[in-house]
């Protein structure tokens, strides 16, 4: 996720100016606890050690244009090659070139397709970014919950699809370059490798692997009304809560535009993104696997599941 760079420099000027540290310190007293779904519609170990081996050093980072992002592009398609996930249009791999802050960059999103068994037109598209911040000095910035997380979703979500095959036509994108500006998702909506006609809805995770009140968020429902039925119907563990909101019409900070679904929604198309509240490991250097908490990304996965069945239930 991303938050401008104007917003950032509010809350600096807010913190210095309301010199009271101590509601700074983050409370571990008051975690609330989650109990698991009493199944799960894939390998829960799988998923967590997705994140572990994406969120490792050897992946420096996933920065835009390196050798990290280079081996979680491989990573991701191995994976999509052996849950029959196929390439769309001939190929996984979406290359283009962009200029951000000045600087060149070649980015490279990895887009996987699976056929519906309705022949839909519409296709959902599922999307998580794989890129990150890199090494900046001398540190590493691993990204577990910023994007870790979410790759590993859309590796459960193939996992599920390989033993349910959804009914839309349905599009994996891992984008890349999100931290650069959303620019791998904006390359896709303006390639129209997918013509915007035939994209029904896209679904976006960005950071669904922690959270102390084991709150996650779902953004978008309040803004495509109709797809309200798909997240109300479901029942979730105890002690864990989808929330709708951050979709700009409540007090709280919009989430709109803070993440991949904005080319969608910029088109006119339904989005869902699901993610949580910035923690404080939030783009540091410290976003790292022992942080991610087990159960709650595990609840966050398959709830957002029991959403995408609902959803592919409907017609767009
Ligand atoms: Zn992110």
């Amino acid at each position: 996720m991303k938050i401008t760079i104007k917003l950032l420099l509010v809350v600096f000027l807010f913190t210095l100016s309301c010199k009271k540290p101590q509601e700074a310190t983050v409370n571990t007293t008051t975690s609330v606890v989650s109990k698991p779904y009493k199944n799960y519609d894939f390998n829960t170990n799988a998923l967590l050690q997705h994140v572990k081996t994406l969120s490792s050093n050897a992946y420096e980072g996933r920065r835009t244009g390196t050798r990290g992002a280079e081996k979680t592009r491989d990573y991701i398609i191995n994976q999509f090659n052996q849950l029959n996930v196929k390439p769309l249009n001939g190929s996984f791999e979406q290359s283009f070139s962009f200029k951000a802050w000045g600087k060149a960059y070649e980015g490279v999103n990895v887009l996987g397709f699976i056929k519906g068994t309705d022949s839909l037109k519409k296709h959902i598209v599922i999307s998580a970014h794989y890129d990150h911040e890199g090494i900046k000095k001398d540190k590493i910035y691993n990204g577990a919950d910023d994007n870790a997380s979410g790759v590993g979703a859309s590796i459960a979500l193939a996992e599920y699809f390989k033993q349910n095959p959804p009914k839309h036509n349905v599009v994996l994108a891992a984008f890349d370059a999100e931290e650069l500006g959303l620019k791998g998702a904006y390359h896709f909506v303006d390639s129209k490798i997918l013509p915007i006609n035939q994209i029904g809805l896209n679904i976006n995770f960005d950071m669904i692997g922690r959270n102390k009140n084991n709150e996650l968020y779902v953004v978008g429902a309040n803004l495509y009304e109709q797809l309200k039925p798909a997240i109300n119907s479901i029942s979730l563990p105890e002690g864990f809560s989808l929330l709708s909101g951050h979709d700009g019409l409540d007090n709280k900070e919009g989430w709109v535009t803070s993440s991949d679904h904005a080319p969608f929604h910029k088109k006119g198309i339904p989005f869902l993104y699901f993610g949580v509240e910035d923690h404080e490991d939030y783009h540091k250097p410290t976003d790292d696997f022992e942080k991610i908490k087990p159960v709650f990304y595990q609840n966050s996965v398959q709830t957002i599941i029991e959403v995408i069945k609902n959803l592919d239930e409907m017609s767009f």
